[in-house]
């Protein structure tokens, strides 16, 4: 393949969308793929829509995501500008070409000065391309009107933008998403007006959520902004991951790979012609994947913020890696920390009868006698924790189940959870003793 350049061409128009991103993500891994360049180009000529603070959070979020580019507006490049209200010149000098060759026509506005230049679309001609996800395609001329290359403002249409910057840039293949499939033909004339080579299209298919409609930006039940992610503590990497697979998939259908397997194994000619489904199960599942992998105290310090901006008192490190520790293969996010912390350290004891009647038939009230008072002198460690269960086993004649559930019973209130050793030390001996009194004395008022 000659040198690869592509782009991802945002309108600055809000937050990065999780169909942008995919978009922007599989320009990336095209050229990342082909050894090309990656190219940034910002289309911000519907001004209207435009919003402040729109393109540095699409570049921000893009990179968050670990994309990097070869040519941006804040990076530059010998193809610049970036920013079409930038080249604004460009776009007047070809659009007088065209009026000079008889391809185009200005229309007058009422006040007969100011005008719009329109295409002379050719009549009965067919256009046929060759997608590189859908196949050949063909339309014909006479489905389209003339259209609109310059408005009476002096700004370009995105259809005749978006064909003068690709062929400066000198755009070698032109992915994005599958509603600029009707918008094709209508580049393709102007490329051909100009005698210019016209690049390769792949259209992406649409992103849809669990019923199958299409995901909309009001769809309120699915997260749909990238920054949203970021700040409910997904992993960029994980995102990555997740997102490279809606509507592509490696040979082996494999589902977790890192950015450097996504990138060699990356094959255009397996982009998918189904509608990409948005699996919020699956996304949850590959990010607790990675959250699983990361070494304990990188989970450490990501899990810190969203601990102390829910006002949870962090006891010490200690404190903190223990707690990180028993949570760490049941994230989702690392938000989640915050509830998983909540539903441990609930605040009233309440056992449930199925737990008492189960103290009550294992004859517990003598094996949490001995536990307290092994542990009153204790200094309530996890380790010593651990040693003085097996000694109040020891002690008490008792092992297993019967044991092990009537001290987590009698401490936490529930019959199933983390570590014991682990969660006792991190309730703290006051909390841990109190609790087993308690329980003592509804034990003893139950004989
Ligand atoms: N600005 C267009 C969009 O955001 C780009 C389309 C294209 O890649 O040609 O949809």
């Amino acid at each position: 393949m000659n040198h690869v350049r592509v782009r991802y061409a945002p309108s600055p128009t809000g937050q990065l969308h999780i169909g942008n991103a995919r978009s922007a993500l599989f320009n990336y891994l095209f050229a990342r793929h082909f050894g090309g360049d990656f190219i940034v180009r910002i289309e911000d000529t519907d001004v209207a829509r435009n919003v402040k603070g729109g393109e540095e959070s699409q570049l921000s979020n893009l990179s968050w995501l670990g994309l990097d580019w070869n040519e941006s507006p804040d990076k530059g490049g010998k193809f610049g500008p970036y920013r079409q209200l930038e080249r604004l010149d460009i776009y007047q000098k070809y659009a007088e070409e065209l009026l000079e060759n008889g391809l185009a026509y200005k229309e007058y506005r009422d006040d007969g000065k100011k005008f719009a230049i329109r295409f002379k679309v050719p009549a009965d001609v067919d256009y046929v391309f060759k997608d590189i996800v859908r196949g050949e395609l063909k339309f014909s001329s006479k489905d389209v009107e003339d259209w609109i290359l310059m408005k009476d403002n002096g700004i370009p249409t995105y259809n005749f933008a978006v064909v003068i910057d690709d062929h400066l840039m000198e755009i070698t293949h032109v992915l994005r998403g599958e509603e600029h499939i009707t918008n094709t033909p209508k580049q393709i004339m102007v490329y051909q007006a100009f005698g210019w080579k016209i690049p390769e299209f792949g259209h992406m298919t649409i992103i849809v959520n669990e019923n199958k409609k299409k995901l909309s930006k009001r769809d309120k039940n699915v997260i749909q902004f990238i920054s949203e992610y970021k700040e409910m503590g997904y992993l960029p990497q994980a995102m990555f991951n997740f997102i490279s697979l809606l509507g592509w998939s490696p040979t082996d259908n494999q589902e977790i790979l890192t950015k450097e397997e996504i990138i060699k194994s990356f094959d255009p000619a397996r982009l998918s012609k189904a509608p990409a489904m948005f699996d919020k199960d699956k996304l949850a599942y590959v990010n607790s994947k990675y959250i699983k992998a990361l070494p304990i105290d990188t989970l450490v310090g990501l899990a810190k913020p969203f601990l102390e901006n829910a006002k949870i008192e962090i006891q010490s490190e200690e404190w903190l890696k223990l707690l990180v520790g028993i949570f760490q293969d049941r994230m989702s996010f690392i938000g989640q920390i915050v509830d998983l912390y909540h539903a441990f350290f609930h605040d009233t004891f309440e056992l449930s009868s199925e737990a008492f009647q189960f103290l009550v038939e294992n004859n517990s009230h003598s094996i949490l006698e001995a536990f307290h008072n092994h542990l009153e002198a204790s200094d309530f460690k996890a380790e010593t924790i651990e040693l003085l269960i097996k000694q109040t086993g020891l002690d008490t004649q008792t092992k297993g189940k019967p044991l092990f559930m009537s001290v987590r019973i009698a401490t936490t209130g529930d019959m199933h959870g983390p570590s014991l050793p682990i969660s006792l030390a991190l309730l703290g001996k006051d909390l841990v003793l109190k609790r087993l009194k308690t329980t003592m004395t509804k034990l003893r008022g139950e004989s």
